[in-house]
């Protein structure tokens, strides 16, 4: 019982230590964000799920065909990713997830975790039934993958010149992505591709930037079915095809 109690003083002041901490290294993180609050640097092996979350957000600053692992793990992949998005921001480029880096991507998620410029309504139409249900997995996991496309969409875009991405499709249920005329292994039956439009930077452009955002599946003009719109997807293994670019 005793001991017992002693654990719950110990809870307690950890709890107290722990708010004590966040506000005396950062009391401007509190305001910047309502969606997840990163307590310590991370660099070099570094573990944990304060990694994965990082990675998420990184995940569209990789290099040419590389589709960054999500495994908590920070290795020189993580490294590289994290230098190129400070590149990217104009922060210093440290290699390390400082506070710098933090107050950047504070500056750049919403409070629902998804990245500013993007929302999970332009990817949930679904043909007109606004959700993310019906298709290959469950509705949570159909957004979380959602969520990673939109932060290397987000990555897409800063790198195209902040030019606004206009998507056309995203998640589908399998009998939508029938209707619509879509492959039927499609990813998007997953809530892992995306569509984007045709007002947006030229095709081949966008088609371009995906390989250095983490997408292995992409298709553009000149593939049949796809000179309205570039589609991107998350997958194990390759296909890019853009005959016209
Ligand atoms: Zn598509």
């Amino acid at each position: 019982m005793f001991r017992r109690f002693l654990s719950v003083v110990a809870v307690l002041a950890l709890a107290v230590v722990g708010s004590v901490t966040i506000h005396v290294l950062a009391p401007e993180k509190a305001a910047a964000d309502g969606c997840y609050t990163w307590d310590r640097t991370l660099r070099q092996g570094s573990t944990g799920s304060d990694v994965t979350q990082l990675q998420i957000r990184i995940a569209g600053w990789v290099s040419s065909g590389e589709n960054l692992a999500l495994d908590g793990d920070f290795g020189p992949a993580t490294e590289a990713a994290v230098r190129r998005f400070q590149s990217g921001y104009g922060l210093p480029v440290t290699g390390v997830a400082d506070s710098a880096t933090y107050t950047k991507i504070y500056e750049l998620q919403d409070n629902d975790c998804t990245p500013i410029h993007f929302a999970y309504s332009e990817f949930d139409n679904n043909c007109g039934a606004n959700n993310f249900r019906g298709g290959k997995v469950s509705e949570a996991t159909a957004k979380e993958n959602i969520r990673r496309i939109m932060w290397q969409l987000e990555a897409m875009r800063r790198k195209l010149g902040d030019r606004p991405l206009n998507v056309t499709s995203g998640f589908r249920s399998v009998s939508c992505n029938e209707a619509s005329g879509g492959s039927p292994t499609s990813l998007h039956m997953y809530g892992q591709a995306a569509d984007l439009g045709l007002t947006n930077p030229p095709q081949c452009s966008m088609w371009n930037a995906g390989k250095t955002a983490g997408f292995e599946e992409l298709l553009g003009p000149g593939y049949p079915g796809h000179n309205d719109h570039v589609h991107l997807g998350n997958k194990a293994s390759r296909t890019w095809s853009a005959p016209n670019c």
